[in-house]
C-alpha cells in the first residue's frame, strides 16, 4: 500500500494538507520533527485557541439564526474557559482579559458586516480530498484542503472561505489574492475558483490622534460600522477616576479640515483660539465625544479574487511535485535542515531549534511529544491551523 509517512503515533498517512505542504517546503527538517517525530509546543498559543474561539463563534452565530448578540455571548463563554489557562500572549494579545475584549468586538463587528458580506447559506468546516494520481499504483495519496465556510454568491456560483485572525491586514490590491498559494490549492482540490479572505485584524488596546476606529453602536445618526478617526483619547482618572475612558472623533476629511484650521491659528492667545475651534466642531456634532467601549480597533477585512482557470493544473501538479518529495525524503529518511538566519529568519523562531542546535535544555524548555494516539487529533488541529497565527 502506498505511504506518504507514517505519524508519530504509528498511523499511516496518505494525504498531505496546504500547511503540511508548507512545512515540508519551510524544512523538511521540521517536518519530520513535528509531523513524525510528534513534537510540538509546550507552552500553548492565544492565537491558536482564539482564532478557534472566534470562528467557533461565527458558527455558532449562525446556526442560531443570527439571533443579535448570541456570537458574542458565545465567545465569550468559549474565552472564559481559558481565563486560568496559561496562554502565550503575543504583545498585541496582551493579556486574557484584552483578548476577550477583541473578540467580543470581532463577533460585534461580524454582526455589523454581514449584510454586505458575500456569506450567504454559509456550510463550516468542510474537508474537501483529492486524489493525485487516480487510477495508478500512487491512487491513494490525496491532497486534503479544510474549508472554514463554503457560501452562495448572488449569482448562485459558490465561494470558499479562508478565515484568519492574525495581527497585519492583508494586501487589498483588486486580484492579487488570486495568487496565494493556500486558495489556489483550495480552488483545484474544490473545483471552486471563487476565493476569499475573512480576515479579523487584531489590534493593541492603545489608543491615540490618527487611530481609526469603527462604531460599535449607533451614535445618533452615526450608525454602527462608522469608520472614524480619533482626535484626542480621554483617559478615564484624569479628572474623574469613576468615568469610563472616551473618545474624541470625527470622519477623517472632518478631522483633517480641522487640523488644518488648528494649524493656521499661530502666535499669542493662540491655545485659547484653538479650544474655541474644537469647541465649535464638537458643538454642531462635526466631531464627537464617544466612549471607548462603543469603539474598536480591531477591523474586520474581506478580501475576494477568482483563481484563474488556466492556474489550477499548475497548482495540482505543484501538489503532486512537493507530496512525491515527502514521499522520497521519507522512504529515504533524509530530512535536511534548511531553515536560514538571515532572510528569511527561520531558525530563531523555530521552536524545533533545540533539536538542530543539539540543546537538550531547548528541547525540554520549548516542546513536548505527543503521546497516545488519542492526542493526535487535536495534535493535527493545531499544526493545520499554525498559518493563521
Ligand atoms: S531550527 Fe531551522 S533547521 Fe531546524 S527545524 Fe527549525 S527551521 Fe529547520
Amino acid at each position: 500500500m502506498t505511504l506518504l509517512y507514517k505519524s508519530a503515533s504509528g498511523k499511516e498517512v496518505r494525504h498531505a494538507s496546504y500547511s503540511a505542504i508548507s512545512d515540508f517546503d519551510s524544512c523538511p527538517r521540521l517536518f519530520k520533527l513535528s509531523r513524525i517525530d510528534g513534537y510540538k509546543d509546550k507552552d500553548k498559543k492565544c492565537s491558536f485557541e482564539f482564532g478557534k474561539a472566534v470562528e467557533d463563534a461565527v458558527q455558532f452565530y449562525h446556526a442560531n439564526n443570527l439571533k443579535p448578540g448570541d456570537g458574542i455571548d458565545e465567545f465569550k463563554r468559549i474565552w472564559l474557559k481559558w481565563k486560568e489557562i496559561p496562554l502565550v500572549y503575543t504583545s498585541q494579545e496582551k493579556d486574557w482579559a484584552w483578548a476577550y475584549r477583541m473578540g467580543a468586538d470581532f463577533l460585534r463587528l461580524y454582526e455589523i458586516c454581514l449584510p454586505d458580506l458575500p456569506i450567504r447559506n454559509p456550510k463550516f468546516q468542510l474537508n474537501y480530498a483529492k486524489p493525485l494520481w487516480p487510477g495508478t499504483d500512487l491512487a491513494e495519496l490525496e491532497f486534503t484542503s479544510f474549508i472554514d465556510i463554503l457560501s452562495t454568491l448572488e449569482d448562485g456560483r459558490r465561494i470558499i472561505v479562508d478565515v484568519k485572525t492574525q495581527k497585519n491586514p492583508m494586501d487589498s490590491t483588486p486580484g492579487m489574492m488570486s495568487l496565494d498559494p493556500q486558495l489556489k490549492d483550495y480552488a483545484w482540490a474544490s473545483g471552486i475558483r471563487e476565493v476569499g479572505f475573512l480576515c479579523f485584524v487584531k489590534s493593541s488596546p492603545s489608543m491615540k490622534k490618527g487611530d481609526s476606529v469603527t462604531l460599535l453602536e449607533d451614535q445618533g445618526d452615526w450608525k454602527a460600522g462608522r469608520v472614524l478617526e480619533v482626535v484626542r483619547f480621554i483617559e478615564h482618572g484624569v479628572s474623574d477616576p469613576t468615568e469610563e475612558d472616551k473618545i474624541v472623533a470625527g470622519d477623517t476629511a472632518i478631522v483633517q479640515l480641522m487640523d488644518a484650521e488648528l494649524a493656521e491659528i499661530k502666535g499669542k492667545g493662540s491655545t485659547e483660539k484653538k479650544a474655541e475651534v474644537s469647541a465649535a466642531y464638537l458643538a454642531d456634532g462635526r466631531i464627537r465625544v464617544i466612549l471607548r467601549q462603543n469603539v474598536t480597533k480591531c477591523r474586520l477585512q474581506w478580501v475576494q479574487a477568482t483563481i484563474p482557470e488556466e492556474d489550477l493544473p499548475d497548482a495540482g501538479n505543484q501538489i503532486g511535485h512537493k507530496m512525491i518529495q515527502i514521499k522520497d525524503a521519507y522512504e529515504k529518511n533524509f530530512w535536511p535542515k534548511t531553515g536560514g538566519v538571515r532572510w528569511p529568519v527561520k531558525c530563531p523562531n523555530c521552536r524545533m531549534r533545540g533539536h538542530c542546535l543539539n540543546r537538550p535544555d531547548l528541547v525540554e524548555q520549548l516542546l513536548v511529544k505527543i503521546g497516545p494516539a488519542v492526542q493526535e487529533d487535536e495534535w493535527l488541529k493545531e499544526l493545520e491551523s499554525e498559518e493563521t497565527e
